[in-house]
């Protein structure tokens, strides 16, 4: 490859692990020291292929079902939640489960609990087949509806339009979430709903840092898995700039002719993405050419969630106690 005109590497920041990713991978690597072995995770912990990999290297068995574990095992549930029909198959199959779903998920699921309960047609706006979405619409299959455009909304057919409340994914885009809950609003204008929305704050936190990023740069690279909805919304923000963008598993996606003629590349990575693969995909870059690397932080994030109940339950049925969480991120390259 010819030489870049690369002249700068403007990293983002926040990006990458959120608190409740940190605090899912943390389970399953203490699960994996306390529990008996083997140990099950239902679905990916978190939507990033490195770091599933690097936690399967431990020990951890990834099954896609709950019929793929026998009776009486350990499973533990992924960080974007599950519908209560698996909590309920697990309890029956007398299943020893750990619940690593973010508790920004499980708030959205008491909402949509509430909501459902006091009478309301609940509107769900997220992208469906999202394991998140499952899962939250598992709490009223009966009562909820999904939608992931405003144009979704003149479609719906509400029992009552009077008692309607809407929910939303945490890892949505801001903007087009507002765009949707605007046309909720003109369609039901007494619909109910949280008091903004319920985009988490790291999802919001790294969209904020992708626009100022996006301003300054001429193409971004999200480091990201396809499957990855935060990382995904990332993509979006960035093209909506008008800044192109491109989403790579790892430094191995880059290609030469994104860069052609660019002058500053923007770096950022979704919350399920560890550092250790934007290290390299900086380190790519800068083998290619001289550019300087400067970072921009728009917020601090200070966020820390506890480790679930249960686990610390059986640590102390085992007669083991859990090790002080690190802070540090265990999953490396
Ligand atoms: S992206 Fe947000 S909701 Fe999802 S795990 Fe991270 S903090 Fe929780």
């Amino acid at each position: 490859m010819t030489a870049l005109p690369l002249q700068q590497i403007v990293l983002a920041g926040p990006r990458g692990f959120c608190a409740g990713v940190d605090r899912a991978i943390d389970i399953v690597e203490l699960a994996l020291q306390i529990c008996p072995h083997p140990v099950y995770v239902r679905k990916e912990i978190v939507h990033n292929r490195h770091v599933v990999e690097a936690l399967r290297a431990k020990g951890a068995h990834f099954v896609d079902e709950l019929r793929e574990v026998p009776d009486n095992a350990t499973v533990i549930f992924s960080a974007h939640g599950v519908s209560p029909a698996v909590r309920v198959e697990a309890q029956r199959r007398a299943l020893r489960v750990i619940d690593a779903t973010c508790p920004l998920v499980t708030k959205v699921h008491l909402e949509a609990i509430r909501y459902a309960r006091e009478g309301y047609t609940i509107i769900l706006v997220g992208h469906a087949d999202h394991d998140e979405v499952v899962g939250t619409m598992g709490e009223a299959p009966d009562r909820m509806f999904l939608i992931a455009h405003p144009e979704d909304v003149d479609k719906l057919k509400v029992a009552d339009p009077t008692k309607v409340a809407y929910l939303t994914q945490t890892t949505l885009s801001v903007d087009d979430t507002r765009d949707c809950i605007e046309a909720l609003r003109r369609r039901f204008p007494k619909i109910v709903g949280p008091t903004k929305n319920d985009i988490c704050y790291a999802t919001q936190n790294r969209q904020a840092a992708v626009k100022t990023v996006a301003g300054e740069v001429d193409v971004l690279l999200v480091i990201g898995a396809a499957n990855s909805s935060n990382a995904n919304r990332l993509v979006e923000v960035s093209t909506v700039m008008g800044t192109p963008s491109y989403l790579i598993n790892d430094k191995n996606d880059i290609r030469p002719e994104w860069l052609e003629g660019a002058a500053r590349v923007g770096v950022t990575a979704g919350a399920s993405t560890p550092e250790f693969l934007v290290s390299e995909v900086v380190e790519a870059l800068r083998l290619l050419c001289s550019a300087a690397v400067r970072e921009v932080h728009v917020v601090e994030e200070d966020v820390r969630f506890g480790l679930p109940r249960e686990l610390e339950d059986m640590a102390h049925g085992a007669g083991k106690t859990l090790p002080p969480r690190s802070g540090a991120v265990a999953v490396s390259g």
